[in-house]
């Protein structure tokens, strides 16, 4: 058994958007609880907030100001046009330094991947793929996984970025879309049916980066088989191509079908095939440094199985049967599944065959449609 480097604070509870908001940070405590209760040799490694100049490698001055002021008088002027005080980034006290925190967690992560001490690392945290340089967006203030990327250009790293979020990676793209030194590929509910209405197979780079930009836009209700096809198809070849030296995941579980807030169909026995592949991958290609950062999950006992699950795909340990017992126990008002002590969904069998395919031949075809476009690139 190997050691796991995990990167926490108990301060990323402070990420608060308030009663009643999805990006509750109960998960993070819950899913800390879980971590700690598993059978996994772990490594914690407390997170410290970034500086500002790690901030400002990615974001505007002006947009860090406006957030530093919303952060203590909670009004700033043309606000939401920053997409601060909006419904999604609601603006709390403290928002700054919770933000930050997220943020130098990531870059640690990063940093500790590549130095040599554990290649696997676990930012029990993070994910906040949606936050552009000068505006948040889609619960994400700053960009956490940006930051760290930047940190790891910043010490001559060429960095792959793969991102399951059932939402599309934006901001990470929009970042780096010139970067030749930075790949993103995104797998995620097409945009044409889901926020944020971005990922389309022609968006592809630009300049030197052209072709390193790849995204996947997959047809609601696409179940396992047709997700694990689209990865295989794509995303083996692409970061063998790229030859990284560093794998980072943003590993969202809001494309599970309990999810309410998308409409992706997988189960968590996709989730174990893709964690394995990305593991193997950056075995093969990166030397074994991948970095996986949370991210975006809002069925609360389907998300941290999957996170959880995670964990012990990282450590390099087999699943148990069931859940740790006390910590069932400690949380169970919040668990709705009625397969609530097992990290595995009942079953991945198609409730409809016939809508499969269909489903299936859709998604061949925009593979199709992202091939030629990335021909074309190269
Ligand atoms: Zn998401």
């Amino acid at each position: 058994m190997s050691t796991l480097l995990v990167v926490y604070s108990a301060d990323y509870l402070k990420y608060d958007f308030g009663p009643g908001h999805p990006f509750t940070p109960g998960r993070w405590e819950a899913l800390h609880d879980l971590v700690s209760s598993l059978d996994l040799k772990i490594e914690w490694v407390e997170s410290t907030p970034c500086a500002d100049d790690d901030l400002l490698r990615v974001h505007d001055g002006e947009f860090v100001e406006a957030v530093i002021n919303a952060s203590s008088n909670l009004t700033v002027p043309y606000a939401g046009f920053m997409g601060l005080a909006t419904g999604d980034v609601p603006t709390f006290k403290g928002m700054h330094d919770a933000s930050k925190m997220v943020c130098g967690g990531s870059l640690l992560a990063g940093e500790l991947a590549v130095s040599g001490r554990q290649k696997r690392v676990l930012q029990l945290g993070g994910g906040l793929h949606h936050a552009m340089s000068d505006r948040a967006s889609g619960f994400c203030v700053y960009n956490d996984l940006a930051v760290m990327i930047s940190g790891l250009r910043a010490k001559g790293c060429r960095v792959a970025y793969v991102d399951i979020d059932v939402h599309h990676g934006d901001g990470v793209q929009a970042i780096f879309y010139t970067d030749p030194d930075v790949l993103t590929v995104s797998l995620h509910e097409s945009g044409q049916y889901l926020f944020p209405g971005t990922g389309f197979v022609d968006e592809i780079g630009e300049g030197e980066a052209e072709g390193l930009s790849v995204n996947v836009p997959l047809f609601p209700g696409t179940t396992d088989d047709s997700y694990l096809e689209c990865f295989e198809a794509v995303v083996p070849e692409v970061l063998a191509q790229f030859e990284p030296d560093i794998l980072v995941v943003q590993s969202g579980a809001d494309a599970h079908v309990m999810d309410p807030l998308a409409h992706l169909c997988l189960s968590t026995h996709a989730y174990d095939k893709i964690f394995d592949r990305l593991i193997e991958l950056a075995e093969s290609i990166t030397g074994g440094c991948i970095v996986c950062t949370l991210g975006g999950g809002y069925a609360f006992d389907s998300t941290l199985r999957i996170w959880s699950m995670l964990a012990h795909k990282l450590a390099g340990e087999d699943l148990p049967e069931n859940l740790p017992h006390a910590w069932l126990k400690r949380w169970r008002q919040h668990i709705r599944s009625s397969r609530w002590h097992s990290w595995h969904d009942l079953s991945s069998a198609p409730e409809s065959p016939d809508r499969n395919l269909h489903i299936r031949d859709a998604n061949r075809s925009t593979i199709e449609r992202l091939n030629s476009h990335l021909i074309r690139a190269n």
